[in-house]
C-alpha cells in the first residue's frame, strides 16, 4: 500500500484519533451483529498496546431530527467494546464541546475514550455528511494523529474522514482499511488471472458500473439473480412475471455487445408463480419459463456450468446474492456459489460486502472466504474503479 499504515506512525504519548465504523444493526438498542466492533479490534489494541491515547468515533445510523438521537446513540456499543476489549472505554455523550475536551485532556497513555456519533452533528445542517470545514478542523484539532479505519464510509467525503485528514498532518489508514483496500484494490487494480466476477442481486442498475469495470479487468462475469432476466429480455427470451427493469434491457443488450462473450447467464432457473418461499416451484431452462412464473434462482446446471467457468481461477470477486436466498427454498443458489467458492483451491476469494457478504455469513461460510468486506456500498464503488474520498485523503508515504 503506498499509503502511510498505522504501524508507520509514533503512538507513545500521542492523542490518536481513531475513525471506526461501528455502524452496527440494532433492535431496540440491542445489537444484533457486532462484527464490526470485532473488526475494528486490532487497530485499538495496537493504539492500547503501543501507549497511544486512542479517541474513537464513528457514524450509526441516519439522525437528521433530536427524535432519531435516542435510537442511535453509541452508547452500547461502547459497553460492547468494553466487553470485547476487556478494558475500560470512557464513554463520552456529545460530539463537541468541554466535556469531551476534558475526557481527551484527563486520557493516560493506553487509555479509550470514544464519544457521541458523529451524525448528531447533521441536526443542525448536515455538518458531518456534508463535510463541514469547522467540524473537521474542530475534530482534528483534538488529537496529534489520525487514523481511518472505517472502509465502510470511505466512499463518502465526510467530516469525521476527509475532514479530519484535511486539517491533520499525518493520516494512516487502520489494520481492517488497510486489509480492504488490499484485497479489493488489488483483485480490481493488479489482479491475479484468470480472474472471474459473480455478480447478482435485484437490479441491474445499481450495478451498470461495477459491471462495466469488470468487464474490462476481468476474464469472465458470471451473472445471476434477479439483474439476469434483464439480461435475458436483452436476448429475447421469455420472462414471465421476473424481475426486469425494462428501462435497462438496450444497456444489457450493449453490454452482452462489449463483453464479447465474458457474460456468462444462467442457462436454467428456479420457478415460482407467486415471490414467496411456499410457492411451488420448478427447475426450467433458460428459453422455457413459462409466462405466469417468476425466476427466483439459479437452477443446478448453472451452478454446474459457473463451477466449469471458476475452475483454475485466481482471483474471484462476488457481489450480489444468485438467488432470494432470504427464502429457505430459494437459497440453494447462493448456497451453492459460497461452496463452490470454499472449494476453490489456490483462489483469493473475495466477498464485496453487502447482502452476499450476509448470506455467506448467515450459511456458516465466514472463515472460508479469504476476504469479506465490511464495506458494501464502498466496496461496490471500489469495484467500480472510482477513487474512494477516504482512502485518498490518507497521508501518501
Ligand atoms: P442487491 O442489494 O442488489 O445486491 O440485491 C440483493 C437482493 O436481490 C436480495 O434481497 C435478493 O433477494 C434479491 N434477488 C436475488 N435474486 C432475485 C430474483 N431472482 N428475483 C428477485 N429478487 C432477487
Amino acid at each position: 500500500m503506498k499509503k502511510l499504515i498505522i504501524t508507520d506512525l509514533e503512538l507513545k504519548g500521542k492523542k490518536v484519533l481513531v475513525r471506526v465504523d461501528f455502524n452496527v444493526p440494532m433492535k431496540e438498542g440491542v445489537i444484533t451483529n457486532d462484527n464490526r466492533i470485532v473488526q475494528a479490534l486490532p487497530t485499538i489494541k495496537y493504539v492500547v498496546d503501543n501507549g497511544g491515547k486512542a479517541i474513537l468515533f464513528s457514524h450509526l445510523g441516519r439522525v437528521k431530527t433530536e427524535e432519531d438521537k435516542a435510537k442511535n446513540s453509541l452508547a452500547p456499543v461502547a459497553k460492547r467494546l468494553e466487553e470485547l476489549l476487556g478494558k475500560k472505554v470512557v464513554f463520552v455523550p456529545v460530539t463537541r464541546g468541554k466535556e469531551l475536551e476534558d475526557a481527551i485532556n484527563n486520557m493516560q497513555n493506553g487509555d479509550v475514550v470514544m464519544f457521541e456519533n458523529t451524525r448528531f452533528e447533521d441536526i443542525n445542517g448536515k455538518k458531518e455528511s456534508g463535510n463541514d470545514p469547522e467540524l473537521g478542523k474542530y475534530w482534528a484539532s483534538l488529537g496529534d494523529v489520525f487514523v481511518n479505519d472505517a472502509f465502510g464510509t470511505a466512499h463518502r467525503a465526510h467530516a469525521s474522514n476527509s475532514g479530519i485528514s484535511a486539517n491533520i498532518k499525518q493520516t494512516a489508514a487502520g489494520f481492517l482499511m488497510k486489509k480492504e483496500v488490499e484485497f479489493i484494490g488489488g483483485a480490481v487494480d493488479n489482479p491475479k488471472h484468470p480472474f472471474v466476477a459473480i455478480l447478482g442481486g435485484s437490479k441491474v442498475s445499481d450495478k451498470i458500473g461495477v459491471i462495466e469495470n469488470l468487464l474490462v479487468k476481468a476474464d469472465k462475469v458470471l451473472i445471476g439473480g434477479g439483474m439476469a432476466y434483464t439480461f435475458y429480455k436483452a436476448q429475447g427470451l421469455e420472462i414471465g412475471k421476473s424481475i426486469c427493469e425494462d428501462d435497462k434491457v438496450e444497456l444489457a443488450k450493449e453490454l452482452l455487445k462489449k463483453a464479447n462473450g465474458k457474460i456468462v447467464l444462467p442457462v436454467d432457473n428456479v420457478v415460482a408463480k407467486e415471490f414467496n418461499n411456499d410457492s411451488p416451484s420448478m427447475v426450467v431452462p433458460a428459453n422455457a419459463i413459462p409466462a405466469d412464473y417468476m425466476g427466483l434462482d439459479c437452477g443446478p446446471a448453472t451452478i454446474e456450468l459457473f463451477k466449469k467457468e471458476l475452475k483454475g481461477a485466481k482471483t474471484v470477486v462476488w457481489n450480489g446474492p444468485v438467488g432470494v436466498f432470504e427464502m429457505p427454498n430459494f437459497a440453494k443458489g447462493t448456497k451453492a456459489v459460497c461452496e463452490l467458492l470454499a472449494n476453490l483451491e489456490g483462489a483469493i476469494t473475495i466477498i464485496g460486502g453487502g447482502d452476499s457478504a450476509s448470506a455467506a455469513i448467515s450459511m456458516g461460510y465466514e472463515s472460508k472466504f479469504t476476504h469479506i468486506s465490511t464495506g458494501g456500498g464502498a466496496s461496490l464503488e471500489y469495484l467500480e474503479g472510482k477513487v474512494l474520498p477516504g482512502v485518498a485523503a490518507i497521508t501518501d508515504k
